[in-house]
């Protein structure tokens, strides 16, 4: 990795370790999502080398946002958000204030240019940030390294999941560094994966309902034979996912009357 970029992994709680990156050095290093409240004196500790002017946030969830207004007293660092996330990143905080950034703003900095994007699908408001010069996308939890991202109600959109990946192959990136995992050094074969893995799903779930109208944990059962039990709400919540992108497509609908048991409409080939 180049030095320009310090990557800094903190652990989760129940989850995956989060991954944070300082860019830059100096008087206007940046810093891109902030790991939880516990572990903001490492990152401060960590950032050493550079003055963390900017924190930029992909999302709102605690493990990327929480440590904010801990490191932003610590560093005076203002702290930048999508506008969708900022409601909920503020209920972290007791007064820091939150910044709006959006699709299509440029960030200037002692390393050049960062692209804003918004790739809401994980949540809303979710921001991937490009930095130009080095072709390197910081993903957050768009994509993330050796798994899947968790695309699920009430937040996530498998449809704008889909949309948001899509928009990534037409920039030329040459590495993907997320916000859990390793670095990415394959971007358009790993984004391919991704797509392919949705559209598997999708077409599970449309096998099935061919067959016979089921529920949405008829259909985990199908699909998810052998599940541990604390994959089984992720597991409920992503097919509930995928079935609203289909009955937004016309292809399966909820039976009338039948609360939650699905059926196939169209021919969703
Ligand atoms: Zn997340």
């Amino acid at each position: 990795m180049r030095d320009l970029v310090k990557k800094i992994t903190l652990p989760g709680r129940a989850s995956y370790p989060v991954n944070i990156y300082l860019l830059g050095e100096g008087e206007d290093a940046l810093l891109i999502d902030t790991g939880y409240r516990e572990t903001a004196r490492e990152v401060v500790e960590q950032a050493a080398g550079g003055r963390i002017s900017r924190i930029l946030i992909t999302h709102y969830h605690p493990d990327h946002s929480q440590a904010g207004e801990a490191i932003a007293r610590e560093t005076g660092a203002e702290i930048f958000a999508h506008p969708e996330e900022i409601p909920t990143i503020k209920q972290w905080f007791e007064e820091t204030e939150v910044k709006t950034v959006a699709d299509g703003e440029i960030i200037k900095f002692a390393g050049g240019e960062i692209q804003v994007l918004g790739t809401p699908g994980h949540t809303r408001g979710h921001l991937a940030y490009f930095w130009k010069e080095e072709k390197i996308l910081f993903s957050g939890d768009l994509v993330v390294g050796g798994s899947t991202t968790w695309v699920g109600p009430p937040d996530g959109d498998v449809r704008d999941y889909l949309a948001s990946l899509d928009r990534l192959k037409g920039l030329e990136i040459a590495q993907i560094f997320p916000g859990h995992g390793q670095e990415i050094r394959h971007p358009r074969k790993k984004i391919a994966t991704l797509i392919r893995h949705r559209h598997m799903r999708e077409q599970q779930i449309l096998v099935h309902l061919k067959r016979a109208e089921l529920t949405i944990p008829e259909l985990v059962q199908e699909i998810y034979p052998i599940l541990e039990e604390r994959f089984r709400l992720p597991a409920l919540l992503t097919v509930a996912g995928h079935l609203h992108k289909l009955e937004s497509e016309g292809k399966v609908e909820m039976i009338p009357g039948e609360e939650n048991r699905y059926r196939f409409l169209g021919s969703g080939d």
